[in-house]
């Protein structure tokens, strides 16, 4: 089976009912030595100042040496159409998809439809496979909801199973055991007792160690906002696929993400939310949306390579937590 490189959430209900692998290549990225890649992509011509996601897939791709992927050249970065031509300059193939801006019901359907093209595959081979991956996605709710209401999961395995349905960790069925196998465990889990609830929006972060230290400081991210859209939280069963992906949020304008976050915030009693930007990226410009519309205190993070956060995001963390200490008191 053809592994085939993903640049963020796309219908992969059509890659895998075309017989391929689909692989997300930003968790690819952060599953290697990813530091290394940054500084190989670096080697190879890319900028300093340029996100260090985008080096990071393009180094990742050549390593492992993935021949296809699918770019998302409108809804998710606006440096993947350059990414696309230089992996291309490399041998890399790879097929377009687009987001229309406007959630255009007929638009993306065709662009579905070239996929299946693509693919080879029909539409009911698809709306199948749908049906196989809404029963795990299902399951993968279920983690999120004992993360808020019950307690039982922290906030880095919350973002890390929902994170993992964008390419179903390249193996559903796998997959599907590992998330029984979770739910099991935290069967017998007494509840986690974090006093402070956050949320947590943006893009996911690139530090590795994000949620252990605000875990440690007696705060819990009990929402993640992008990594729960990737698990297609309002993907109901037997549903079309075009309506399925007219209702994730993350592609589209940003007013549709903060109607959802405005609404979880309320349904998990958040106190505090952590807006996650990235060095080079422009989404950090959303941050000036997003501080007007919510009416809960924001921290506005910035991460630029891989690793551990520093001492300077620390301090700001704790501060943050403090203040929010404060007022729940
Ligand atoms: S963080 Fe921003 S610039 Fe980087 S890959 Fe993601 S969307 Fe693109």
């Amino acid at each position: 089976m053809q592994k085939i490189g993903i640049t963020t959430t796309v219908p992969i209900e059509i890659v895998l009912a075309g017989g391929c692998i689909p692989i997300d290549l930003n968790n690819l990225f952060l599953s290697q030595d990813s530091l290394r890649l940054v500084h190989q992509a670096e080697i190879q011509g890319f900028p300093r100042n340029f996100c260090a996601w985008i080096k990071g897939i393009y180094a990742v791709t050549l390593q492992e040496k993935i021949s296809h992927i699918i770019a998302v050249t409108q809804g998710d970065c606006s440096n993947t159409q350059a990414l696309m031509e230089t992996l291309s300059i490399e041998g890399v193939k790879t097929i377009p998809f687009a987001y229309p801006y406007d959630r255009d019901k007929d638009l993306l359907k065709l662009q579905m439809e070239r996929l299946l093209k693509a693919f080879n595959c029909s539409f009911q081979k698809a709306m199948d496979t749908k049906g196989r991956l809404d029963k795990i996605r299902q399951k993968v709710h279920t983690i999120d909801q004992l993360t808020w209401n019950e307690g039982l999961v922290t906030g880095f395995e919350n973002h890390f199973f929902q994170i993992s349905c964008s390419d179903m960790q390249g193996d559903p069925e796998k997959f599907e055991m590992r998330v029984d196998k979770f739910l099991e465990e935290i069967s017998l889990r007494a509840p986690l007792q974090n006093r402070i609830r956050l949320g947590y929006i943006g893009v996911p972060p690139i530090f590795t160690d994000l949620y252990s230290f605000i875990e440690s400081q007696g705060a819990r991210v009990v929402f993640n906002e992008v990594q729960r859209q990737f698990a297609m939280p309002e993907c109901g069963q037997g549903e079309d696929l075009v309506k399925q992906y007219l209702k994730y949020t993350y592609p589209y304008d940003v007013f549709a993400r903060i109607t959802d976050i405005k609404k979880q915030i309320r349904i998990r009693q958040i106190d505090g939310v952590i807006h996650y930007v990235q060095s080079f990226c422009f989404h950090r410009l959303e941050d000036l949306i997003i501080r007007k519309a919510l009416s809960i205190p924001i921290l506005t993070l910035e991460g630029e390579n891989p690793g551990k956060l520093d001492a300077r995001t620390k301090i700001r963390l704790e501060s943050f937590l403090q203040m929010l200490n404060g007022r729940t008191d």
